[in-house]
């Protein structure tokens, strides 16, 4: 989207007509209405004004402010001991419950990706996205018991992951941070060579799982399509990811030796395999070291002070994306995959979507008279899809709170005896 304007005209369509303020009420309320009341939300304005410690008392005082404000940006904040919109805030006014989340972006993957830097996303390098959402998803539901996690394109360049289980949303601030720094593996700054050490005789579970998912797809992904070892500049960056300069030496000279980016590969790994097992003194430094350069070149790249603080706010779903126009939408991590960011329906082509099935309507109705039921406007568009993936998401989190509540009456009534 080239003109902020188109923006203003827009916004007033996709508020009244497309944004699904039922859905995600049912979402933040969590079957509790003074728990929604007691959510954060802040908004970005067409003139930049940036405002903080809203909350609504329900779905109506919401959707009306939307509407009224028309924000080009919505954040989630946290849930508070109190409602953040009352002005006696107060010294005990504190984050009391929030999703875990975890932010990844794009532009953290610019020393591992060739094909794109900075906001530019193409085919090749969202493959990083589709390793992260597949790696954390599978670490988060098999080591920590999650299931209720919704997983959210952030409009250009990253995607999100709201973790909603209770369990989750209860973390204190310390635990949260123990949480993301688990998951945290890819060590050190820009500065930092070696981003990657994996100790001890046998690979962490979690870790050898990173691998497992890694595996299939590091050959085709890193070594060719980002020819991570294709020119003078890329071996460069490898090598300081070495133990000694004998081994930077040997390796380069072997390097010169090949032509592409997958033969040097080979070659590595060979090295790798006769230092392991040629009786090498230090053979431990090159125990792990294929897998630690696999997930330094892979493995998820977190921000993990979004992860760690309460009160971090994270861009809504169902956003518009001022720049892109494109809106958040939530997506099935299993078919992350066939994700493609440039198919992501924009508030441009929606609003087109709607007025042109309306047109359509309005003709069959004049020529055969129908008596039709009015549909939903998201069914008339592209948005669809992604509904039907947050409502499957909220599905599953009623069963649950339906399941709990009939198991704390059994409780309650077998306590009566
Ligand atoms: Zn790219």
């Amino acid at each position: 989207m080239s003109d902020i304007t188109d923006l203003l005209d827009l916004l007033p369509v996709y508020y009244s007509r497309l944004f699904p303020f039922a859905d995600y009420h049912r979402w933040l309320s969590y079957g509790n209405a003074s728990y929604f009341s007691k959510r954060e939300f802040s908004f970005t304005l067409s003139d930049d004004l940036y405002i903080r410690y809203q909350s609504f008392s329900d779905q109506k005082g919401l959707s009306d402010e939307i509407k009224r404000l028309l924000p080009h940006k919505i954040d989630i904040g946290a849930v508070y001991s109190a409602q953040p919109k009352d002005q006696k805030r107060g010294a005990n006014f504190q984050p009391v419950e929030r999703e875990l989340v975890f932010d990844i972006d794009m532009t953290d993957y610019d020393e591992v990706r060739t094909c794109c830097k900075g906001a530019d996303i193409c085919g090749k390098c969202w493959k990083f996205m589709s390793l992260a959402c597949k790696i954390l998803d599978s670490a988060l539901r098999l080591d920590f018991g999650y299931v209720h996690i919704l997983w959210v394109f952030s409009g250009r360049r990253g995607i999100h992951c709201w973790v909603c289980d209770s369990a989750a949303r209860n973390l204190s601030g310390q635990v949260r941070a123990a949480v993301a720094e688990y998951l945290q593996i890819i060590g050190g700054g820009e500065f930092m060579k070696k981003k990657v050490y994996l100790t001890g005789d046998k690979i962490h579970h979690s870790i050898k799982r990173a691998l497992d998912i890694i595996d299939p797809v590091f050959i085709e992904m890193c070594v060719k399509e980002q020819n991570m070892l294709g020119t003078e500049e890329a071996i460069e960056r490898f090598l300081p990811i070495l133990p000694n300069d004998e081994d930077k030496q040997e390796m380069k000279v072997l390097f010169g030796k090949e032509s592409t980016s997958e033969a040097r590969w080979n070659v590595f790994v060979q090295y790798v395999e006769s230092k392991r097992t040629g009786g090498e003194r230090k053979w431990y430094l090159y125990r792990h070291l294929v897998e630690e350069v696999k997930l330094q070149y892979s493995y998820p790249r977190l921000d993990i002070n979004v992860s760690k603080g309460l009160n971090h706010l994270l861009k809504s779903p169902f956003c518009v994306h001022p720049k892109t126009g494109k809106i958040c939408i939530p997506f099935n991590a299993s078919a992350v995959d066939k994700f493609d960011p440039d198919k992501v329906p924009t508030i441009m082509t929606l609003i087109e979507e709607i007025n042109v099935y309306d047109v359509k309507d309005k003709a069959e109705e004049e020529t055969y008279d129908l008596n039709k039921k009015r549909i939903k406007d998201y069914k008339k568009t592209s948005l669809n899809k992604s509904l039907h993936v947050f409502q499957e998401f909220l599905r599953h989190l009623e069963a649950e709170r339906r399941e709990q509540r009939l198991k704390g009456k059994l409780t309650a009534d077998s306590m009566e005896f």
